[in-house]
């Protein structure tokens, strides 16, 4: 049992009163997941520097003290909170925020890990730059390339790997390792920050990262199309791509289960579809380009594509076409999660599938569902163009025949056994690897990697003290 006043004082005396929490009112918002996670911190410590991060874990270390780094807490997998035990300390990052260096020309930023994407995106809208990964939550570029995050535009801008391009990391016994690499080409051996990108923070606590950023695009384009099947939506991808790859930015597809709740639970977003029922998916498409309205317009573009596919052969199955505004659009994209809460137990799944098998993917899924578990309504959306879906299941719990613990256990096993094994899937396409998929990882993931993730582990943090993710 570690003495947790005592940890308190001595790291109060190294970082300032202030950057230490012990009160159970304080402690809370670090001990709660957003969907998942939910444990008890022996204390929280907020450093302001590089050094201090240093310092704080070679404190740890030398205590043996287990430490779990934390960003923003809006991680998905319940990978970024104390577990119950009471005896791990939390490492908010949140006070490491102040580098923030911008080279237009370099094309690069310089951020500490605990900075906001907000932030960063605030700083960089000067220069007429964005970081481009898009989502409907505000994490720190730290959390970020722990989990990898994806987002709505990875169809363009690819992933944060994509677009990290140097690190600086803390280790457990409080090494500082600097790879702030502000090379685009640099082929001078292993590629060591990928160690800590979408690792949870198992091997190292991010404290900086050099990021490759992109010019902010002066127009954007959208359009709702109605398709009859998800073959339908896999043929209008296949022809958007093929006309239209270099200013198409965003392809997310809704179905008319998780549609229906948007409007049901917000009136203020208009329902294109009317009284009408909605057909079995809508694909968002999103156009985008740094070039000026008055070189391309690209709402008359998309408005002419889709119309000339809509009489080809590649319009078979489309049902509908609605021309609008992107933020009227996003926003029916951007209330789906929080809708399908209203409507009873929900069980978010994060499961991509090669794009090319999507549609049989999910109608496999559909059937699987009909079959054995009829009670429960299949609410899917997702990133169709990155081939990643969230299938998400949504079910009255007072109805169902079996407690929840067991019918979650069952549908997780066998809907991820249907992604991985059945459709050469992965049963975690962006939201990382934690104690909510843990079993998951540990059934998938092959033996020779896990040996390897075991050597690192062993190497970089000997003591096992960080983070509650096993990758080994
Ligand atoms: C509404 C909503 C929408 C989302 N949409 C998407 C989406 O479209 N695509 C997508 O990919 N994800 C999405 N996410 C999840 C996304 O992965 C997280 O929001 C984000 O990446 C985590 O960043 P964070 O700062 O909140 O990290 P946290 O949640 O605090 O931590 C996440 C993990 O990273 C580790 N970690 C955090 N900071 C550090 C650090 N500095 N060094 C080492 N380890 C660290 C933690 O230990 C934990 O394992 C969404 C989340 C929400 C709530």
């Amino acid at each position: 049992m570690h003495d947790a006043a005592r940890a308190a004082a001595d790291l109060r005396a190294m970082l300032g009163a202030d950057a230490v929490l012990t009160e159970a009112n304080d402690l809370a918002r670090y001990e709660d997941g957003w969907r998942y996670g939910k444990g008890k911190a022996l204390l929280a410590v907020r450093p302001g520097t590089t050094e201090q991060v240093s310092e704080v874990m070679a404190y740890c270390h030398e205590r043996g003290i287990r430490v779990m780094p934390q960003g923003a807490n809006t991680g998905l997998v319940g990978a970024s909170n104390p577990d119950a035990s009471g005896e791990m300390l939390v490492l908010s990052l949140e006070r490491l925020n102040k580098r923030l260096e911008v080279d237009a020309i370099n094309r690069t930023a310089v951020v500490d890990g605990g900075v906001l994407l907000s932030t960063l995106n605030a700083a960089l809208a000067e220069h007429g730059l964005m970081f481009p990964i898009d989502l409907g939550a505000d994490p720190t570029i730290g959390g970020m390339i722990a989990t990898n995050t994806g987002g709505t535009r990875l169809l363009k801008y690819g992933d944060v790997r994509y677009n990290l391009q140097g690190l600086e990391a803390v280790l457990a016994d409080g090494t500082v390792v600097e790879v702030m690499n502000h090379l685009r080409k640099n082929n001078t051996g292993l590629d060591f920050k990928q160690l800590f990108v979408g690792t949870s923070g198992a091997y190292g606590v991010i404290t900086g990262a050099v990021l490759q950023v992109v010019p902010v695009p002066r127009q954007h384009a959208t359009a709702l199309v109605g398709c009859a099947s998800g073959e339908a939506v896999l043929a209008l991808l296949k022809a958007l791509e093929r006309e239209m790859a270099d200013v198409f930015t965003a392809y997310e597809v809704i179905s008319a289960n998780a549609l229906g709740p948007v409007f049901k639970h917000h009136e203020d977003i208009r329902n294109p579809y009317g009284t009408a029922q909605p057909p079995a998916y809508t694909a968002l498409v999103e156009l985008s380009s740094t070039l000026p309205g008055t070189a391309l317009n690209l709402a008359e573009v998309l408005e002419e594509r889709l119309g000339a596919f809509l009489e080809g052969e590649s319009g078979e199955g489309i049902t509908d076409i609605f021309m609008g505004k992107p933020e009227d659009f996003w926003a029916i994209r951007h209330h789906i999660s929080e809708s399908l809460r209203n409507e009873g137990k929900v069980l978010a799944f994060d499961i991509s599938v090669p794009r090319s098998r999507m549609a049989a993917f999910t109608d496999a899924a559909v059937a699987l569902l009909a079959k054995d578990y009829p009670f429960v309504r299949c609410c899917d959306f997702g990133h169709w163009g990155d081939g990643g879906t969230h299938l998400n299941l949504v079910w009255n719990e007072g109805e169902a025949p079996r407690p929840t613990a067991r019918i979650v256990e069952e549908l997780q096993s066998r809907i991820y056994e249907l992604a991985v094994r059945g459709f050469d899937g992965s049963y975690s396409a962006e939201h990382g690897v934690g104690p909510h998929n843990q079993r998951f990882y540990d059934a998938y993931t092959p033996e020779p990697v896990k040996a390897a993730n075991q050597a690192l582990k062993r190497h970089l943090d000997p003591k096992g003290l960080l983070g509650t993710t096993r990758l080994g």
